[in-house]
């Protein structure tokens, strides 16, 4: 598909999706590309416990309900649409996918960040067969099996915390003596009666036949190799910013390869935007929405020339909140006005 629109928004997690919900509610045309599913790596997150007004939600739920809301504040939202190129030094702006062309005013990129890899012998080749990146999509292939979680950050632990419920026995295998995660996470994990941590310890070769079997860990203390017999293994050591794209097209990328933006999340070409992990900073779902809020409204104004400007036609988005779906059917909405 090709056309014209006001704003195109690269990436449907949280960044996106709120940045989609303010741009379209505005008034601009606003087509969303994702690439893959929506809620990026929030998605797979097994359980978060704090994004404001969730005490506890599964991932996927919180996912569903963002997309929910983009869709009902008209957000053009294109599932399996990814952005392959940007061509920046022309009026409009384009957006090259691999389905077609997209002729904008603005661009607001939140390709968020993916896995960081550990770059071991035997990775690759047994990715999908015992080595994973995702416990709430893996998980269940390892129900009473015998796992290692890598990493010692919020992501390992709250993947551990989910495998733990699942796996026969669980090894945390991290670099350090302690884990970097929150406190809450790292209590729950460390107090459970099937995990034991292996503290100061690094993977070498993930060894296996048809599947894991194996890992070569060496142990930094005693500089000494071992091996562990496990079925599988889940890395989690961090992320990588997706911005190829941006740099490519000359956006300006730092020494880590986050995408450099100021206070209004512009980047240092004028109209493009990026929010979300992929600027780097503070990897939080609230942070990610907040960013994409504040690149929507900066959005915003740059494509109608400011709030008093009569420059563009508005198309306001009309919400009848009687023909809402709840999404998890319990909760209904208290007011009757149209927005
Ligand atoms: P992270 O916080 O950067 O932690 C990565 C962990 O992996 C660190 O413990 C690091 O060790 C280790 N590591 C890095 N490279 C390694 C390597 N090559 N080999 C072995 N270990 C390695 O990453 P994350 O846990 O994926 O989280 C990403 C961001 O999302 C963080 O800011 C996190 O707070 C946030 N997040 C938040 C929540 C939440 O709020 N509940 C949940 C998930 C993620 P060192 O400590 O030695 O560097």
């Amino acid at each position: 598909m090709s056309r014209k629109t006001d704003v195109v928004i690269i990436g449907g997690g949280p960044a996106g999706l709120a940045a989609g919900i303010y741009t379209s509610r505005l008034g601009l045309d606003t087509i969303l590309l994702e690439k893959t599913s929506l809620g990026g790596q929030v998605s797979v997150s097994p359980f978060i416990e704090n994004y404001l007004g969730f005490i506890s939600i599964s991932g996927e739920e919180l996912s569903k309900r963002f997309f929910e809301h983009a869709k009902v504040m008209g957000v053009t939202i294109h599932l399996g649409e990814a952005a392959e190129k940007l061509v920046l030094d022309s009026d409009p702006r384009k957006v090259i996918t691999n389905k077609g062309v997209y002729e904008t005013d603005a661009i607001i990129i939140a390709t968020g960040a993916s896995r960081r890899k550990l770059n071991v012998p035997g990775e690759k080749e047994f990715e999908g067969r015992g080595v994973s990146y995702c416990a709430v999509c893996d998980g269940a292939f390892f129900k009473n099996k015998i796992v290692a979680v890598v990493g010692g950050g919020n992501t390992a632990v709250t993947e551990a915390l989910h495998l733990a419920q699942l796996v026969k026995k669980l090894y945390i295998v991290h670099r350090r003596d302690d884990l970097r995660a929150e406190i809450a996470l790292k209590d729950r994990l460390l107090s459970n009666p099937h995990v034991t941590p292996l503290w100061n310890t690094v993977v070498e070769k993930i060894e296996g036949d048809t599947s894991v079997t194996g890992l070569i860990l060496r142990d930094l203390k005693e500089n000494k190799t071992f091996k562990l017999d496990v079925n599988g293994v889940f890395v989690a050591i961090g992320t990588v910013p997706n911005s190829k794209i941006a740099a490519d097209a000359g956006i300006k990328i730092d020494k880590e390869g986050y995408i450099v933006v100021d206070k209004n999340q512009e980047t240092n070409i004028k109209g493009v935007y990026a929010a979300g992990d992929v600027t780097g900073g503070v990897f939080q779902i609230g942070v990610a929405v907040g960013e994409g809020i504040i690149a929507g409204m900066s959005a915003f104004e740059y494509v109608t020339g400011g709030w008093y400007s009569k420059k563009k036609k508005l198309k306001p988005v009309k919400i009848d909140l009687e023909k809402i779906q709840p999404i998890s059917g319990k909760e209904k909405p208290k007011f009757k006005f149209r927005l």
